[in-house]
């Protein structure tokens, strides 16, 4: 625990040791996944129930809002924050993904947040047999994300595997941002007979309607403004499903992102409980209406649900 201690002090030096000091410096930082284990196992359990937040860095009011509902049911909270390489199936985006560690690490001592675990690459993945295993997640990496990602979700699953097996938390709280990567958790939490509990959170937007992303930080500000048609065009759906049918919306809304610059990979309707995609609106069905589209070089992602 010292040592950690110390290396969060570290982390600052080389930046603004200053600023540390108006904290209360109650947030511990790891980099060691024995270190965490150690602490979490003699400090916690079965005292405090342990709610995790994994991230990828460069936070937003999004990711706080993960932490913020956590605080709300556990006693404890660890947040972790790793850019995973082995869930980009494009190295491009991995190079460019935002880097904001110093503010994140303010943001989250500042918001109460417990314990952050900040691992190196060799921590998670200390050899090739570690990137290695499969996960039988079926069609949930077929379609939509799964289609046009290849390979993301079997990262994604390694990496949350690995984080799960090293907190052991009680719940884990996900944005329905991610919303099929909600239910590639709540698959992988089966196929690896945990207990522990999916906590799915709003998407926070910003006021223009766009849906707060780490990757909003490469847009420039008329992108930025641009972005938020992808929201608007799918609540454009949703508020005419009733009336009209949804293969000419979906038409409609494609060939209007489209004139706007977009490049849409996939934009459909499907059912909430297992993604089957639907082309009908059926009243009382519970469905949502996802959409993946790159604006430039930056690939979006944004759904609504539908009741
Ligand atoms: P990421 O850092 O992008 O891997 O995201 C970490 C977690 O934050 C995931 O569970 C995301 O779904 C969630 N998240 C990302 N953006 C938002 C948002 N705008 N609102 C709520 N949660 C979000």
């Amino acid at each position: 625990m010292q040592a950690a201690k110390l290396t969060f002090i570290f982390c600052f030096h080389n930046a603004k040791l200053n600023v540390v000091h108006n904290y209360k410096e109650n947030m511990i930082i790891f980099r060691h996944a024995l270190a965490l284990q150690n602490y979490l196992r003699k400090s916690s359990k079965p005292l405090k129930s342990i709610g995790f937040v994994p991230t990828m860095g460069a936070l937003h009011a999004g990711h706080l809002s993960l932490l913020k509902q956590s605080k709300s049911i556990s006693q404890l909270t660890v947040c972790s924050i790793f850019v995973n390489p082995v869930q980009f199936n494009n190295s491009e985006d991995f190079k460019k993904y935002p880097k904001t560690i110093e503010a994140d690490i303010l943001e989250l001592e500042s918001n109460g947040c417990d314990i952050l675990f900040l691992p190196s690459e060799e921590e998670i993945y200390p050899d090739e047999n570690s990137k290695k295993k499969h996960y039988e997640l079926g069609y949930l990496e077929k379609v939509l994300e799964g289609k046009f990602r290849p390979g993301h979700f079997q990262g994604v699953c390694l990496v949350v595997d690995k984080l799960l097996s090293l907190v052991q938390p009680d719940f884990i709280f996900l944005g329905q941002k991610d919303f099929q990567q909600c239910m590639v958790i709540e698959r992988l939490l089966e196929l690896t007979h945990r207990e522990t509990k999916v906590v799915i959170c709003p998407i926070l937007r910003e006021t223009s309607g766009l849906a707060m992303s780490s990757r909003n930080l490469r847009l420039n500000s008329d992108e930025k403004k641009t972005a938020t048609e992808l929201y608007s065009s799918l609540l454009a759906i949703k508020n005419n499903l009733a009336k009209n049918n949804f293969s000419d919306l979906k038409a409609n809304a494609i060939s209007r992102l489209e004139k706007k610059g977009f490049k849409v990979e996939y934009l459909e309707m499907a059912k909430r409980n297992d993604l089957q995609i639907v082309s009908e609106f059926v009243k009382g069905e519970e469905l949502v209406i996802l959409a993946a589209a790159f604006l430039n070089n930056v690939r979006l992602i944004d759904n609504v649900l539908i009741n």
